[in-house]
């Protein structure tokens, strides 16, 4: 669920599986994964839109070994050595068939990592683009999805959504709310099930851009809370 505060673990039990790397593509109509960071140190410099509404994100390196002590200094990876695809070469070639109305679009959950062991679901994207471009000394790729939001009232707003005016809760604040909130629903204090809340509703004005509007919240105080409203 898109706002969800998760560990690692909770996220790996969501998608069933181990997370090891930062992409995954799926066939539709399976969704993939995609982890990314924004975090000063983060290996790759993942991006979004003002609006927070489109992810740059981009894509991997060689794998390190012995042979390859500093891969970050070679062309991404369109193939592997043994010229199956890499990520890179699958979320490129689905791009390129999509583009040509042959496939679906490949939908992606994104999950944010906020802190070591602390991450934070942004809800689907779709894959619509790529480029592979200069990074550097080298080329890498850069993958443009876009926010799917097939169940939230996002993508029935006007397309000129503004951040002040989206129900998005930018990164920054969730990040200062976690940090006052200390990773516990505000109302008793659980640590599980969490997610980001809007305390005066986004869809009755409040909004996604103050610190004092978004709060932390339990799944079952969640509930409690929408029960009240309708
Ligand atoms: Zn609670």
């Amino acid at each position: 669920m898109k706002d969800e505060i998760l560990s690692y673990w909770d996220m790996c039990s969501r998608q069933s599986m181990s997370l090891q790397r930062g992409m995954y593509f799926r066939l539709p109509p399976g969704h993939g994964v995609i982890l990314m960071s924004r975090r000063r140190n983060a290996p790759y410099a993942d991006s979004l839109s003002q609006d927070e509404t489109i992810l740059f994100y981009e894509g991997h390196d060689v794998r390190r070994d012995e042979n390859t002590p500093d891969p970050n200094v070679l062309d991404q990876p369109r193939f592997e050595t043994n010229n199956r695809p890499t990520q890179n070469g699958l979320f490129a070639a689905w791009v390129d068939d999509f583009k040509q109305g042959k496939v679906l679009p490949a939908i992606f959950r994104v999950y944010e990592k906020m802190r070591p062991g602390v991450w934070t679901d942004r809800g689907l994207y779709i894959l619509k683009d790529y480029r592979f471009r200069p990074g550097g000394q080298r080329m890498v790729f850069s993958f443009q999805l876009e926010q799917a939001d097939f169940d939230s009232s996002v993508s029935s707003e006007s397309e000129s959504v503004h951040l002040t005016t989206s129900r998005q809760i930018p990164s920054w604040i969730k990040q200062d709310v976690y940090k006052r909130d200390k990773g516990r629903c505000v109302i008793r204090g659980a640590t599980e099930q969490l997610h980001f809340d809007h305390e005066f509703p986004f869809s009755k004005g409040g909004t996604s851009i103050l610190v004092e509007n978004v709060r932390i919240l339990c799944a079952r105080h969640n509930l409690a809370k929408s029960a009240n409203i309708e």
